[in-house]
């Protein structure tokens, strides 16, 4: 892994047991499977894949917010470090107040009886960050200010916004704690079109202005393509390619990152002829195919691919791919 990685996940698994009762043992679903992941300090990191892919638990492992079955992850930001695993309750506080989550729904994030000052000023009362509700107000003013929220709307209650302002509002409680690292977890999904531009706007405005680094989770690639610097392409819980984002964009070596790109219709227009439809649905992760995960719906599988998994191959310095046939594949579309 990278030395300047700001959060880095070593071999990370997260299997939830679900089902069983008095004679069934559960079944495990393996959400997260031995992902090997490195976000460097200060970049916009995407995450894709589609529903059921494992992202938005990979995210929450790394915020700590689900339990971790094996494997590490270690924070660090040049102030403190953490073994994020084996982190104690006395530190997970510390930890959060560096590492926070935006929510996809800004309709369902925000409680409809908390005023917006007082949603937005939860988090430093919660953590004890602020000492007084002096302090607390002029934090809450600056950071309001910062995600260019009106500061006479602080005194209103959020049904009275619009999604997009919803969002910022959001976005302001996210990072009231000044933390370094965000989860945006389909931070614009729920969003019409004009609006995404905007929070995506102010979420790259802030980046720069507040030195974070961001896990971007997305299953819209066009998106990932406009806003991030790097991005992972998880499949049934695995990584199966990561790579700089122009890098992936234009020399995808994975057939599953080929055939998402072909399914964005306004990427390159020339190419539509090549489109590789994505057959069938993602397997059920309690049940995953043996070998590589992706050969059920492959049209390259071979034999090798339904008995033996693909390590993650280093193409070069940052693009990594897990697939057999990657140099045999590499100049089909
Ligand atoms: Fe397809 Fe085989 Fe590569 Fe998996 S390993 S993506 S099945 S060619």
């Amino acid at each position: 892994m990278s030395d300047q990685g700001l959060i880095e996940a070593d071999k990370l698994s997260v299997h939830f047991p679900i089902g069983g009762g008095l004679l069934r043992r559960p079944k495990m679903l393996r959400a997260v499977d031995e992902v090997s992941l490195s976000i460097p300090k200060g970049s916009f990191f995407g995450l894709v894949g589609e529903s059921g892919s494992g992202k938005t638990t990979l995210g929450r492992a790394m915020l700590r917010a689900t339990p971790i079955t094996s494997g590490g992850v270690r924070y660090s930001d040049g102030e403190v470090e953490y073994d994020l695993v084996n982190l104690p309750k006395s530190e997970l506080i510390e930890y959060r107040k560096r590492a926070q989550l935006i929510f996809q729904d800004p309709y369902a994030a925000l409680s409809p009886r908390m005023t917006v000052r007082d949603i937005i000023a939860e988090p430093l009362e919660v953590m004890k960050i602020t000492n007084s509700r002096d302090e607390t107000d002029a934090r809450v003013r600056e950071i309001a200010e910062k995600c260019r929220l009106n500061l006479e709307h602080l005194r209103r209650f959020p049904h009275a916004f619009s999604g997009g302002q919803r969002q910022r509002i959001s976005i302001a409680r996210a990072l009231v704690s000044s933390p370094r690292f965000v989860v945006a977890d389909e931070s614009v999904a729920a969003l019409d079109v004009s609006i995404q531009a905007d929070i995506l706007n102010l979420l790259k405005a802030l980046q720069q202005e507040l030195e974070l680094t961001y896990l971007f989770i997305s299953h819209d690639l066009s998106v990932v393509a406009h806003i991030c610097d790097h991005v992972a392409v998880m499949y049934l819980g695995r990584l199966v390619e990561t790579a700089p984002t122009r890098e992936l964009f234009t020399a995808p070596r994975h057939p599953y990152t080929k055939a998402l790109l072909s399914a964005i219709p306004s990427l390159d227009p020339d190419q539509r002829g090549n489109a590789q439809k994505l057959e069938g649905e993602i397997p059920s992760p309690t049940n995953p195919p043996s070998g590589c995960k992706f050969h059920t719906r492959c049209p390259h599988a071979i034999d090798i691919c339904k008995q033996t998994e693909p390590a993650l191959d280093h193409l070069g310095s940052e693009h990594d791919v897990a697939c057999h046939r990657w140099q045999e594949l590499a100049h089909i579309p």
